[in-house]
């Protein structure tokens, strides 16, 4: 199936492709739109022929001939022919320079010279995310802000961008702050004054780099994404870390007035935010009974079911562990 791809007007200019005869430098541009992402196809000439000039009687073989020999001003050629498995394929180039392919364009399946196939992982899920999070110490990778309390300017960027055949495998993706992320684009760090973290960034068939080896909260762990992105981790011990994540993420702090004003419209609540925060505040949060509030929202709650629904001033007031009644409103 074809694509669309750049012509760019240095095509005209290109000294190398000047010295070949007019059929084979449209062949050339030709073989773009049969190739894949990766700027790979079979070697078929019989097929190109087919595809690329069907109504005249060029020698595609021919072409694909010169096309393999090496240019005039350098060593290298504009294809390289190879071959798989018993598999004849052509790898276009300085690809990359050339040709920017879509981000959706789905990825290569065929083998590179090497003999690896292309592969990348689905878009980081919220799981896979977290999981680069925790990699990273909940530390931006390009300015090293630390973002473990600041879970609103926390992202995940993608080190190679999607836009440059950046892969979705782990180790092309890195905890950054919004500011960073923002600043990069669809750039390469470097492109923008930052450093690439160490040993991290892979394209689209890397596939030998969907590991992620790294300790998390001291304790070593392995931590797999799989071509489906489901997570495996070495010995469970990411559950393990979410359970210790919830515990420290329960210490009471206060609302404000605005939060609870909130809640209560949002509920249907008839409670007078102000005197329900001064209220707690007196007794430093800590409820008739002496002990610590720890729920906020189930205080209003308890209070609202146990003293909005008919009851009187008196009976509010004579209630044990009681709420003063003047914060229903
Ligand atoms: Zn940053």
């Amino acid at each position: 199936m074809a694509r669309i791809r750049y012509l760019k007007p240095e095509f005209f200019k290109d000294d190398d492709l000047a010295c070949l005869p007019f059929e084979v430098r449209l062949f050339y541009a030709g073989l773009w739109g049969v190739a894949d992402k990766a700027g790979r196809l079979e070697d078929r000439a019989a097929r190109l022929k087919a595809e690329i000039f069907p109504y005249d009687a060029v020698d595609a073989e021919k072409c694909l001939r010169m096309l393999a020999q090496p240019k005039k001003g350098s060593r290298k050629p504009f294809i390289d022919r190879y071959e798989v498995n018993g598999e004849r394929y052509i790898q276009i180039l300085a690809w990359e320079k050339h040709q920017k392919p879509h981000h959706c364009e789905l990825p290569s399946i065929i083998p590179t010279r090497q003999g690896l196939v292309e592969d990348n992982a689905p878009y980081p899920s919220d799981g896979v995310r977290k999981i680069i999070y925790a990699r990273d110490k909940y530390t931006c990778l390009y300015c090293g802000a630390k973002l473990a309390a600041e879970p609103h300017k926390i992202c995940l960027d993608h080190i190679i961008p999607m836009a440059k055949n950046g892969s979705n495998f782990s180790s092309n993706l890195a905890t950054a702050c919004k500011k960073c992320n923002a600043k990069k684009a669809d750039k390469l760090a470097e492109e923008v004054g930052l450093i690439t973290p160490k040993g991290l960034g892979s394209t689209v068939g890397q596939r030998e780099v969907d590991h992620v080896s790294d300790r998390v909260d001291g304790r070593s762990t392995t931590l797999t994404i799989m071509g489906n992105g489901e997570l495996i981790t070495g010995n469970g011990e990411l559950k393990e870390k979410k359970k210790q994540e919830k515990k420290r993420a329960s210490p009471f702090v206060p609302p404000t007035v605005a939060e609870v004003e909130e809640y209560c419209k949002d509920k249907g609540y008839t409670v007078n935010a102000k005197q329900f925060i001064e209220y707690y505040e007196v007794a430093h949060w800590h409820d008739a009974k002496g002990n610590p509030v720890k729920n906020w929202k189930q205080k209003i709650i308890s209070v609202w079911s146990k003293y909005a629904n008919g009851r009187t001033t008196e009976n509010r007031r004579n209630t044990e562990n009681s709420a003063p009644a003047d914060f229903i409103r």
